[in-house]
């Protein structure tokens, strides 16, 4: 398989952008594309405000900086991405939406050309099924934020060939990053063991084993963790806590991942975490208070 110099990335997105910033400072051609035209300058904004931030340590020069944020091209329109080598989907963690578009951007691509998935918990399998080249179709999830966080899941579906998977995981390592191989069942290693973690701190803060101090304390040093679970499930949204939960819940068929009351309850309340500014904590306050 050829060498990898073209990235196509779908979804501007949190993890879009910075799956787009690492790759433009690794050297590759970026093409972005997002659904919505408002995104694509968000996410130029934010990957430059990021990467200021790695000059201003001195990881970076300006002139890197401008050179990598000069190799990335936005746009609207799938047919952008024709000549990418591979594209990383990463919009909206909707099944509908990531199946549309993988018909769009299979109609385009160069048939050598790879399709991998951000998704955090559909399968794999499922999903390259749907595609023309369930061969050359792999998970590739990165952790948020993308440019600090460094590894990246790889998922092989039942039919991804040896050579997509090792094109991957040394583009993945082009990127800076360090690999771990899951193999497709549901929410793969990370979202596995993770979210069921802050899913029972949310059942023992029901219950009352402990309140929202005492378990994030008891965690942080405790298990030195370097944030409590309840800290932790506000950071990457509660909402997508309990939409992993309910995958693992029905994937495994198994009643050790039913969601916690009160983690539902939360959602419903619209109390999503740090992105509402209510979760767990109440983050108008410094330091964060408690919500109850
Ligand atoms: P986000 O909501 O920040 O971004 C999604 C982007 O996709 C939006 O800009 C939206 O306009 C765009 N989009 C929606 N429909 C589209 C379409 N048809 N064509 C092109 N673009 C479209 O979401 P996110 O947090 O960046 O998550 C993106 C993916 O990454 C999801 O699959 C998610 O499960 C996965 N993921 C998220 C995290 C995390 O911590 N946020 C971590 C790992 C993986």
């Amino acid at each position: 398989m050829a060498d990898i110099a073209t990235v196509g990335v779908i979804g501007a997105g949190q993890m879009g952008n910075g799956i787009a910033h690492v790759a433009a400072l690794s050297g590759l051609s970026v093409v972005l594309v997002d659904v919505s035209a408002e995104a694509l300058p968000k996410a130029l904004a934010t990957m430059g405000k990021n990467m200021d931030r790695q000059v201003a340590k001195g990881g970076l020069t300006a002139e890197a900086k401008d050179a990598a944020l000069g190799r990335i091209r936005t746009g609207t329109e799938m047919a952008l991405l024709a000549d990418c080598d591979i594209v990383i989907e990463a919009a909206t963690e909707r099944e509908a939406v990531k199946l549309s578009i993988f018909k769009a951007v299979c109609a385009v691509l160069k048939p050598e050309a790879i399709l991998a998935s951000n998704t955090s918990s559909i399968p794999i399998t499922r999903l390259a099924a749907a595609t023309d080249r369930p061969e050359r179709f792999i998970g590739m999830h990165f952790m948020n934020p993308v440019p600090v966080m460094k590894l990246v899941e790889i998922i092989r579906g039942i039919a991804t060939s040896d050579a997509t998977f090792e094109a991957v995981a040394a583009l993945a390592e082009k990127l800076g990053k360090t690999t771990a191989v899951a193999q497709d069942y549901p929410a793969f290693i990370v979202n596995r063991i993770l979210v069921p973690m802050i899913n029972e701190a949310v059942q023992s803060l029901q219950e009352g084993v402990g309140d929202v101090r005492s378990i994030d304390a008891a965690l942080k040093l405790g298990a030195n963790h370097p944030m409590g679970p309840l800290e932790l499930g506000d950071f990457i949204g509660l909402d997508t806590c309990l939409a992993i939960m309910r995958v693992l819940h029905e994937g495994m068929g198994d009643s050790k991942y039913r969601p916690s009351p009160l983690l539902v309850k939360y959602v419903e309340a619209g109390w999503l975490g740090r992105k509402t500014g209510k979760g767990f904590y109440d983050y108008s306050q410094t330091p964060p208070k408690p919500t109850r």
